[in-house]
């Protein structure tokens, strides 16, 4: 059996991983052919391993696996970038102290019994390693983490998916190709057509624009991150910062187009990358046309320039140290598309309506869950079986919270045809 993976982040390279393991002819398409289609979310991320997180059956067998699988990851491949690390989830002077306590004691009941994060008063941001960041913090709660370094994962898993077995190709796919309600393979961007058994769209926001379904775009939506990556090393390599009181999830869980800022920080290629500013428009849909690099800088409801500005004033006033090294370094904004999922659980099992084609991404904690549920998704693909009702795909649960008047996914499969 021949499988195509499309996409070369965190989802597909584990995705195309773990279906090596079934002994499939496996083809990774990583979408990193020029004009790149659009850049991953991956490569910007903090690579945190929020380990106690889960989902499926209530989120009890599958929960707080996340860790223990990069592990074993590594102990079969060797170092994919697992690091030790230290979570720091900050507020500001200026927070609700009610608001803070509850989200204190929420996030508490939500990690495993006996694990107490250890308290940080204002004070403790005046001494130390973390002095030298000379952030403006009111205080924190600080807990043991994993991260993954995504410079060292990359090469890692370069290596290890071709020591597995798995053709890794920078193709782009234009269009999935479904015959009969089939999916029978892709046609790329540069024309070639690639027949197979069976596609795993792995293709983070772009996911929604490579699928054959009416409405794809209000099932699978993005919001767009931008970050400043700075040169020099952070003084404390090994913490990982957020804002206790995060503005991007609650955005997301409502739907609601705005446009966040979340401070924080993570060690990142050597250096350092601050963000986040996180911005959500109702216009949910990526450019038609994969590999137009003119798209994604298009005026429109999201505007680069904005979210930039916004990044770069919340950071003065946060970590005013980093803003001036930013200025001096003349450090650029980054800016990707992310996709989530508005209730938090992600997108793992076969598309609806379309036999042989499978999704996988979505996901909210994507470190913890995708290596747990990368497995899942191969065994289900080399059996032709179903995933756990809680993690299959069902957009109907998405779509009645948005009260959505949607056609019947089926239809649309039935009228898209291979050409
Ligand atoms: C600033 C930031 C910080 C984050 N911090 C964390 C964190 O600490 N912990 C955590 O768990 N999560 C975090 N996340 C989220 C996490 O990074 C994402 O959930 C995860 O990287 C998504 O991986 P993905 O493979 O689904 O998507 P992506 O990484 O976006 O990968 C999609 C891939 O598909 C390719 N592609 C696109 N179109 C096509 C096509 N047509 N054909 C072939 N390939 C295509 C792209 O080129 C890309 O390689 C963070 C995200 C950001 C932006």
């Amino acid at each position: 059996m021949d499988i195509l993976v499309a996409g070369g982040g965190l989802c597909g390279t584990l995705a195309a991983l773990a279906l090596s393991r079934h002994r499939l002819g496996v083809t990774l398409l990583t979408g990193a052919a020029h004009p790149q289609a659009v850049p991953a979310a991956t490569r910007y991320s903090y690579g945190g391993i929020p380990w106690w997180m889960g989902v499926g059956d209530d989120g009890r067998t599958l929960s707080g696996q996340g860790l223990t699988c990069w592990q074993q990851l590594q102990e079969r491949h060797g170092d994919l970038g697992l690091r030790p690390a230290a979570l720091m989830l900050h507020w500001s002077a200026a927070d609700d102290n009610a608001a803070v306590e509850a989200a204190v004691e929420a996030f508490v009941a939500s990690l495993s019994p006996g694990i107490t994060p250890e308290r940080w008063e204002r004070s403790a941001f005046c001494q130390g390693d973390l002095q030298g960041l000379g952030l403006t913090c009111g205080g924190a709660i600080r807990l043991p983490y994993g991260r993954m370094d995504g410079r060292r994962y990359h090469k890692a898993m370069a290596r290890v998916l071709g020591s597995q077995g798995v053709r890794c190709s920078p193709g782009t796919v234009a269009r999935v190709l479904v015959q009969h309600g089939r999916c029978i393979g892709a046609r790329l961007t540069d024309g070639a057509l690639l027949e197979c058994d069976g596609v795993v769209v792995a293709t983070g926001a772009a996911m929604a624009s490579l699928l054959p379904l009416p409405q794809a775009f209000r099932w699978f939506p993005y919001s767009w991150a931008s970050v400043l990556p700075l040169r020099q090393p952070q003084p404390c390599p090994e913490v990982i910062l957020m804002p206790l009181l995060g503005g991007r999830e609650r955005m997301e869980r409502q739907g609601r187009a705005g446009l966040v800022v979340d401070p924080g920080l993570a060690p990142w290629d050597g250096g350092v990358v601050l963000g986040q500013a996180t911005c959500l428009q109702h216009q949910s849909r990526l450019p038609d046309s994969p590999g137009d690099p003119t798209a994604l800088s298009l005026p429109g409801p999201w505007q680069p320039s904005v979210a930039a500005a916004r990044l770069r004033q919340a950071l003065a006033e946060w970590a005013p140290g980093l803003a001036a090294a930013a200025r001096r370094q003349q450090a650029t904004v980054r800016h990707c598309p992310v996709s989530y999922s508005p209730d938090g659980r992600p997108w793992v099992g076969r598309c609806p309506g379309v036999q042989n084609l499978w999704l996988f991404g979505g996901f909210r904690g994507g470190f913890a869950l995708a290596p747990v549920l990368a497995p899942v998704l191969a065994d289900a693909i080399a059996h032709d079986s179903n995933v756990a009702a809680e993690l299959g795909v069902r957009p109907d649960r998405v779509l009645e919270r948005q009260d959505c008047p949607c056609p019947a996914p089926q239809d649309g499969a039935r009228r898209s045809s291979a050409s």
